[in-house]
């Protein structure tokens, strides 16, 4: 059983695939999308132009080695593009599903093997032969020796504030991008959340529905920052600044030389920011479980606020809608979101401490990545960690993997011939989630899968573990 299955159908996926398609290994690769249009996942989707990438236009690629192509596509599309714009995000899904069609299209005249089937895969089953058979919702099954899971962040599960009753009703919405289905236009909008979900989903509703009332709510109540419209000069001292942390032990001394070199840095904060990307997983991957928790308890949500930012003319849209008085923002724990059209949504203010309902005729969660595996339904997941060939992060933060995104199974070992990508490896990588991570973890399995090309052997090489 030699063939690889990848997983999902967004743009970690595509990555992959057009990886393996470009080593032309010699076996089969299936890609299996579900429904969806491939290539495009939950970030590429979207038709509403206003939804910008938040990453420059020059950071944006599929390929590892192929760093000018989103640009020259833009380009063609849009006329003149500078590489530190902020694009569309349906520009870059088109960008995708460009560069797959076209490498598809050469596999096929080249008489490459290869399969794409559009149907979700439910479960995956190891074989006494050290491979897997993966079952497809359609009934069909896929043998493979590697799989590469590329599911992207879990499905949105509601809050516990949320009573059965409201969340059975129409007027909350768990998944911020099914906001078209919504037809009736609603006297307020709740958004719950500040982060980068909400504001897209603040702009859309303010563009959808242009006489309603929109409150969002989260327990800081802090927006993202904001790029700067240009990108910025180094932090010249940014590798004494990253060896330093490197060599720390522990979050109150990194966050302290963080403090202390945007205190002498007479430039941009961000660039500071921005400066310690290439070494953000090797520094989670240096802390402890405690200490970790440590960071997702009080350092999380300023970091995350400072580190994905969003494009300034978002910003600026924001900012807008908050001067025209159609937007207010409360820093606020949601207590509970009950009745059914209207919702009641009851907050306490973070400052004040007092308790006050909100009438909403939609309620919209916009909470960001969820990547709790243990609470998860999604089948194939929840199906993984049953047999034992997954386990949850500790933290809650996808899987347990290894750097190189090869899974470890229930009895510690990594389960050979099963990995992932994107937001599963949070907890092995923090930093994993945007293109510029996706796309070089994409060219190093895609790599490793096709140089180390071996047939697994039809018996057992006893070195899977108790599941593999
Ligand atoms: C709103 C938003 C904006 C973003 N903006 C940017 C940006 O500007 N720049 C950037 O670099 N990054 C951005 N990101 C980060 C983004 O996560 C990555 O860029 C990338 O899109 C992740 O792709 P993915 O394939 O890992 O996940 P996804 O896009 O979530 O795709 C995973 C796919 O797998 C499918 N799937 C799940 N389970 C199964 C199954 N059992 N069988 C078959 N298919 C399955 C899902 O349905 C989904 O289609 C953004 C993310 C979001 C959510």
């Amino acid at each position: 059983m030699t063939d690889i299955a990848i997983i999902g159908g967004g743009a970690a996926g595509a990555a992959v695939f057009g990886e393996l398609l470009r080593c032309n290994p010699p076996c089969t690769i299936h890609w299996i999308v579900n429904q969806c249009s491939p290539g495009r996942g939950v970030a590429y989707s979207t038709l509403d132009e206003r939804h910008l990438l938040n990453v420059r236009a020059a950071g944006m690629g599929l390929f590892l080695d192929h760093s000018d192509d989103f640009l020259r596509h833009a380009s063609e599309e849009l006329g003149h593009v500078r590489g530190s714009d902020f694009l569309p995000r349906r520009l870059f899904g088109d960008f995708v599903q460009a560069q797959i069609a076209a490498l598809v299209q050469s596999a096929s005249q080249q008489g490459q093997s290869f399969k794409v089937h559009k149907a979700a895969a439910v479960s995956i089953k190891a074989t006494p032969q050290s491979g897997y058979l993966i079952a497809l919702a359609d009934g069909r099954i896929i043998e493979a020796g590697n799989v590469v899971l590329a599911l992207g962040a879990l499905p949105p599960r509601a809050l516990r504030s949320v009573s059965n009753e409201a969340l059975a009703s129409d007027a909350y919405k768990l998944d911020p991008w099914t906001l078209d289905q919504q037809q009736k236009s609603p006297r307020r909008v709740v958004v719950i959340g500040t982060g980068l979900t909400a504001v897209d989903t603040l702009l859309s509703a303010s563009t959808r529905w242009p006489s309603a009332d929109l409150v969002a709510v989260s327990r800081h109540g802090l927006l993202p920052f904001v790029h700067p419209e240009q990108p910025m000069a180094p932090y010249p001292f940014q590798d004494d600044l990253n060896k330093g942390l490197l060599d720390s032990g522990g979050i109150p001394a990194m966050t302290r030389l963080v403090r202390e070199a945007i205190a002498l840095h007479t430039g941009d904060w961000r660039g500071i920011v921005d400066g310690m990307r290439p070494i953000n997983a090797r520094l989670w991957q240096k802390l402890t479980t405690r200490q970790r928790w440590q960071f997702l308890r009080h350092v999380r949500w300023v970091w995350e606020a400072s580190r994905h930012r969003v494009a300034p003319a978002s910003a600026q849209a924001i900012e807008q809608l908050r001067d025209e008085g159609r937007l207010q923002i409360h820093a606020a724990r949601v207590l509970r979101v009950e009745g059914t059209s209207p919702l009641q949504v009851t907050i306490r203010g973070r400052v004040s401490q007092l308790v006050s309902t909100l009438e909403s005729d939609l309620v919209i969660q916009a909470t960001g990545l969820d990547t709790a595996l243990a609470y998860t339904r999604h089948e194939l997941l929840a199906g993984l960690l049953h047999d034992g060939l997954a386990v949850a992060d500790p933290l809650q933060l996808g899987v347990v993997a290894q750097a190189d995104g090869q899974l470890i199974n229930g009895t510690g070992q990594p389960q050979r011939g099963l990995f992932a990508i994107g937001s599963l490896l949070r907890g092995s990588l923090w930093e994993c989630t945007a293109m510029p991570e996706i796309r070089k973890d994409a060219h190093h399995v895609a790599t490793c899968l096709s140089q180390n090309f071996v047939s697994v052997p039809t018996v057992s090489s006893g070195d899977s573990g108790a599941n593999g």
